[in-house]
Formats: C-alpha cells, sequence, structure tokens
C-alpha cells in the first residue's frame, strides 16, 4: 500500500513536558486515520510538526515518500485551529478571502467545496448567522481550496452538537469515498471507532499502538453467557475448547475466544448437551472503548 505520512522517532518537548516521545508512525493513502488519545496527549502538537508549523527536537518525516517540500504541502489540506472567518461577510467571500492569501483554489473550487461540506444554499448568507456546525463545516470547506490530497483535522467535532458531529461524520466519509486521505486528531473514542479505518493511541507522547482498527480493537472475540446455575456454568464452561481466558462479573460470564472464533450457536449447543441451559447468550465485540482505557490506564 502506498504510504501518504511517514514519521519517524520524533520528539518534541517544551520545556520538560516531553510532548512526543520517539513517535513512528505509517498512514497509508487511501486511510481515514485517527489519532486517538486524551488531552495533552500529543496530538496537536504532532500534527504541528508534520505540517511544518512547529519544529521537532528530533527525527524526521516525509510526505509522500518525499522529504517535505513546498510542493509536497500544497497536496495537504488542514484544519488545526478554527480559522478566523469574518463575521459580517457571506460563506463565499470569506472563502474568497482564504483563497487569496493561500493561493489555493479557483472561484469554481470555491463553489464545489461549499456543495461538497453543503452550504451551497446558504454561501450568500453572513458568516454570523451560521450555527457552529455549519462555520466548522465552512472551515473545512477552507482546508479543501486546492483539492488536497489529504486532509489534516485537529478534533472537527469539538464543541457540536449531536447534529453537527453526524454531518461532520458524513462529511468526512464523502471525502474519504473521493479517495482523500483523512487524518484526524481526537480524544472521542465513539467518534473514531464509527469513521476510521486506521487508529493510532497516543498517551502522554508515547505512541502506544497503531494500525487498522479492527487489528487494534480487537484480537478477541467475546461471548457473554449466563445461567441459574452459575457454577454448574462455570464447570462446564472449563470444559470447553479453544478458549483464551474467562471472566466473570455480576453473575455473567465473559468466554474469551480468538478472534474470529466464536460461534454462539456452538456455545449455546455445548452447555445445553452438559445440561444447562443458558438465559444470556450475546456476542461482546471488545469496543474500543475498553480498549482505550485498558491502553491509557496506569
Ligand atoms: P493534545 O493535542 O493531545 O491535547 P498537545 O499536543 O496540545 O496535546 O499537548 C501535549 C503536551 O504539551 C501537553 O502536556 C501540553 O500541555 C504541552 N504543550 C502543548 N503546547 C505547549 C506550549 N506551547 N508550551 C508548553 N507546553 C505545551
Ligand atoms: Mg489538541
Amino acid at each position: 500500500m502506498e504510504t501518504v505520512l511517514q514519521i519517524d522517532g520524533v520528539s518534541k518537548a517544551y520545556g520538560k513536558v516531553k510532548a512526543l516521545q520517539q513517535v513512528s508512525l505509517t498512514i497509508p493513502k487511501g486511510s481515514v486515520f485517527g489519532i486517538l488519545g486524551p488531552n495533552g496527549s500529543g496530538k496537536t502538537t504532532m500534527m504541528s510538526i508534520v505540517l511544518d508549523v512547529l519544529g521537532a527536537d528530533a527525527g524526521t518525516y516525509s510526505w509522500f515518500n518525499q522529504p517535505p517540500t513546498a510542493a509536497a504541502r500544497k497536496r495537504i489540506g488542514s484544519l488545526l485551529e478554527t480559522p478566523n472567518f469574518y463575521h459580517y461577510l457571506s460563506a463565499v467571500d470569506n472563502l474568497k478571502i482564504t483563497s487569496a492569501i493561500s493561493g489555493r483554489g479557483t472561484d469554481q473550487d470555491i463553489n464545489e467545496v461549499l456543495e461538497i461540506v453543503k452550504l451551497t444554499e446558504r454561501k450568500k448568507s453572513k458568516f454570523s448567522t451560521y450555527s457552529l456546525g455549519m462555520k466548522q463545516r465552512l472551515a473545512i470547506a477552507a482546508a479543501l481550496l486546492g483539492n488536497p490530497e489529504v486532509l489534516l483535522l485537529d478534533e472537527p467535532t469539538n464543541g457540536l452538537d449531536p447534529v453537527g458531529i453526524l454531518e461532520i461524520r458524513e462529511l468526512i466519509r464523502r471525502l474519504a469515498d473521493r479517495g482523500i486521505t483523512i487524518i484526524i486528531a481526537s480524544h472521542l473514542l465513539d467518534e473514531v471507532e464509527k469513521i476510521c479505518t486506521h487508529v493510532a493511541i497516543l498517551k502522554r507522547g508515547n505512541l502506544l499502538t497503531s494500525g487498522p482498527v479492527d487489528e487494534v480493537l480487537s484480537n478477541e472475540d467475546i461471548v457473554e453467557i449466563a445461567a441459574t446455575n452459575m457454577q454448574a456454568l462455570k464447570d462446564c464452561v472449563a470444559q470447553m475448547q479453544n478458549v483464551l481466558s474467562i471472566k466473570e462479573d455480576n453473575q455473567r460470564m465473559q468466554i474469551h475466544f480468538p478472534s474470529g472464533t466464536a460461534n454462539l450457536e456452538e456455545v449455546n449447543q455445548f452447555c445445553f448437551n452438559k445440561g444447562i441451559t443458558l438465559n444470556l447468550l450475546l456476542n461482546k465485540k471488545q469496543r474500543l472503548e475498553s480498549k482505550f482505557f485498558e491502553l491509557t490506564n496506569d
């Protein structure tokens, strides 16, 4: 797979604060790549470095398999912090100014990016009349000027209500469908789980793990079961083949199987054959949230 961004051993400190420590990461072309981590874990620092807004103390990075150049930079769109739009101007006029300053995009492009972010109908309205979600979509439209191949978004849903979040999510999906590689920094696990193909998890400047979402999130299948006689159930489960581990809590039992091997019917049949009738049988995919806490807890 083609690589869009390669980061090798990047470190950055602010005085005593080690914001990034020897971070290495590969971002494949066409991915929706989530940089996940709690506040203060180094996400914005990392994005600022690869956008050349901030210098690293150590390490290197390359875009499109080349050392970073102004030409490569033109192929990257970004939204690091909310841009300053003029409140009394319309979306179109604001984008004209952004375009003139950045040297990216034509009038035709402005119409196209407004269409992509679904602001065409309101393009003549003053910025001050926009909802927070519309403002954020206009900011993404500005980042899309010049037709970038990669888009970096730092916490794109911050401060938005559920409808606004949904609209951004749908927008990111549409952009991904167009073949744009998208890199999103977020502290919202749910967000990343819903839209990302790949994920990297940062904790206090250290990269804990990275890779395709399904690999990072789950290397185990979990089946939850219960029966009236939990002791009998325990004895029964102890005889099951292919079980990695068993956990028990609140009158429920969780059986961990290797990824892709859990089969509810087989579990049910196995217990029934041993004289146990289950009153609960659930397939519990390990959620990103539990994985995230598992990884970021001390
Ligand atoms: P995130 O984006 O994941 O919330 P940041 O990259 O903003 O994390 O910050 C990482 C760490 O670096 C935090 O401890 C933060 O307080 C610190 N930090 C960030 N920017 C500065 C700065 N300009 N000066 C001093 N410390 C900073
Ligand atoms: Mg940040």
